[in-house]
């Protein structure tokens, strides 16, 4: 099977968002690139995380050719492609629906840097137009979003997220949902402090050498 540990890796993260509220039912997709092969391991098409098999994932080439898999890629796949073509650093992308970058994304509002961790992402999250989902003008929206951030809210749809690796990408996703969630709180009881850009930039160069040394 070609990519037989990043596909099992897709379904392992894919059954970690249902199980972190991160997603429901068969919402978001994975992707992983293998940049030495140039292709791409993407979640199929409609599938429930806890059903998913390592051979039910696709592999794509950066066209969108299936090169391996019976099933149908991801309706997002455009997205991913996208970004990675976009974005060199990067070599996994998440979609979810989690609950509350959902809610700030269905009032066309960026999340700011009301907490630290919206580090994750950078100084704040952008906001990505509405397109219909599974469109190129959705993917050409993300994609124009995005910029140097790991995170882009995708307006009355949901969150992407990026990293050079699944575990990362998914931290990402984790972290902006917390953020999301204190946002909407904060919001709900009265005028969130947002922090500077220039506090944002310390934090972020703090992230770097942030835990234990490898
Ligand atoms: P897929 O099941 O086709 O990946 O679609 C889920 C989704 O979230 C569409 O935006
Ligand atoms: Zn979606």
């Amino acid at each position: 099977m070609l990519l037989k540990n990043q596909r099992t890796e897709i379904v392992e993260f894919g059954k970690k968002l249902v199980k972190s509220g991160l997603t429901t039912g068969t919402g978001g997709n994975l992707s992983f690139m293998d940049r030495d092969a140039n292709l791409v391991a993407v979640s199929p098409s409609g599938i429930d995380y806890d059903d998913m098999l390592a051979e039910d994932v696709v592999v794509v080439d950066m066209s969108a050719e299936i090169v391996d898999g019976k099933l149908k890629p991801s309706s997002e796949t455009g997205i991913h492609l996208g970004l990675y073509r976009k974005r060199h650093d990067i070599s996994a992308v998440i979609h979810t629906h989690s609950p509350y970058a959902t809610t700030m994304a269905c009032l066309n509002a960026e999340i700011p840097a009301v907490h630290y961790l919206v580090g994750f992402s950078g100084s704040k999250v952008p906001l990505a137009p509405y397109a219909t989902f599974g469109t190129e003008a959705l993917a050409k929206n993300v994609c124009g979003a995005i910029g140097r951030y790991n995170a882009v809210l995708m307006a009355n749809h949901g969150l992407i997220t990026v990293g050079p690796d699944l575990l990362r990408a998914f931290c990402v996703a984790e972290e902006i949902e917390f953020v999301a969630r204190i946002y909407y709180q904060a919001k709900n009881i009265g005028v969130p402090v947002i922090l500077t850009d220039q506090e944002m930039k310390k934090v972020i160069k703090k992230f770097s050498g942030y835990g234990q040394k490898k």
